[in-house]
């Protein structure tokens, strides 16, 4: 591919590693979700997407316009839209995207707008709190929902759903096990109203690990498809699946009291020959790894980034590295690597990979 710039390759048969991972910790019937939000997690929506396609029952995206991109690519499996906003709930039946109806003020809204759109059962998702207090609807809230809906033929309720706080957190199994018990509590009262059985689901990446028992009837894998289980031990058992990737622009020797970059943050003490990378922190390159605080690869070995970051470059210290301009620079390609930019910049791996710009040209590496 184009080797003049910095790409993100997107390993197919790593994603595709990663699925069969979760999937084989699924009970036979468990039908499986998988979240492309945000670009796929950094990487790019409409290529996982086609990637697992045939393997997978759901997608789920953030926003209707993700889910939009989704379909104009041609993605047929149902779309759960995740925070559907008013303003744009007509495009997404224009889609056939299914919303999820978080508050009476949206399902109220849904219900009036598929009343004059659609014919028959659309397919809607209801989302309930159990802790998170984020999105959702309230238990107290029952009674009040299915009155509406049965109001309407003109939509069905394809799923109940939840959302746990901190399904990582072997500290908070309490809680969450609170928060999968009142939800059950939930859907039982709900089943007992309807003559249909809508899909369950709660478990996220973490939840899969984590609370096998609670499966219902999906699953919602998001960051585990994508490399990263809750604890090392996990994730040395799945495989990366975002490797990013620059070349050498320019290689300068910077004489002893010479200075690199902005603010002249780096001193050379001694000849320093330094490397110019085309990535910066426009690019999701954090500011907190220039000063030594980051690196990158270079034919194997680690150059330390020098001065601060720029926006749309960075220099490296390659003295000791036999390089010339034009050779590859790994930013990351393991886990490890993410994990430690995330553990310099003090955040998670999910900020990371998602933080990679839109410039940076995406490939897919089958
Ligand atoms: C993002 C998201 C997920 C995926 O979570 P991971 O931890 O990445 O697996 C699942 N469900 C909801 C509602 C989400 O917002």
């Amino acid at each position: 591919m184009n080797n003049h710039v910095s790409v993100l390759e997107i390993d197919a048969k790593a994603v595709k590693h990663n699925l069969n991972f979760f999937k084989q910790k699924l009970q036979p019937n468990t039908k499986i979700l998988v979240v492309v939000k945000a670009f796929g997690y950094g990487s790019d929506a409409v290529d996982i997407a086609k990637i697992v396609e045939n393997e997978v029952d759901y997608f789920a995206v953030a926003y209707a316009n993700e889910g939009i991109t989704l379909r104009k690519a041609g993605i047929k499996k149902p779309i759960l839209v995740l925070h559907p906003q008013l303003p744009n709930i007509e495009s997404l039946i224009d889609h056939r995207l299914e919303p999820n109806l978080y508050n009476f003020k949206i399902l109220d809204a849904f219900l009036a707008l598929a009343d004059k759109k659609v014919t028959m059962n659309y397919p809607i998702h209801i989302s309930f709190n159990t802790g998170l207090n984020r999105l959702g609807f309230w238990h107290t809230d029952i009674g009040n929902i299915l009155s509406e809906i049965k109001k309407s033929n003109n939509v069905k309720i394809a799923s109940l759903f939840s959302h746990l706080a901190a399904s990582e957190d072997p500290e908070e199994e309490e809680f969450t096990v609170n928060q999968i018990n009142n939800f059950a509590y939930i859907v039982k009262e709900i089943y007992e109203h309807l003559d249909y059985d809508p899909i369950v689901h709660i478990l996220n990446t973490s939840g899969i690990i984590n609370y096998e028992e609670a499966q219902f009837d999906m699953v919602r894998l998001g960051i585990g498809l994508y490399g990263f289980g809750n604890d090392d031990a996990i994730t040395a058992q799945l495989q990366n699946t975002h490797n990013l990737k620059s070349i050498i622009s320019q290689i300068n020797l910077i004489n002893p009291g010479e200075t690199v970059g902005y603010n002249r943050a780096f001193v050379a003490k001694e000849v320093t020959k330094s490397a110019t990378i085309p990535i910066g922190h426009a690019d999701g390159i954090s500011r907190k790894l220039g000063n030594e605080n980051g690196f990158v690869i270079i034919n194997g070995q680690k150059a330390p980034i020098i001065g601060n970051v720029c926006m749309d470059m960075l220099m490296v210290d390659v003295t000791k590295i036999d390089c010339k301009e034009g050779d590859e620079v790994i930013i990351f390609n393991h886990q490890k690597l993410i994990e430690y930019m995330a553990y310099k910049t003090e955040t998670i791996p999910y900020e990371i990979i998602t933080a990679i710009s839109q410039r940076i040209k995406r490939f897919v590496k089958q």
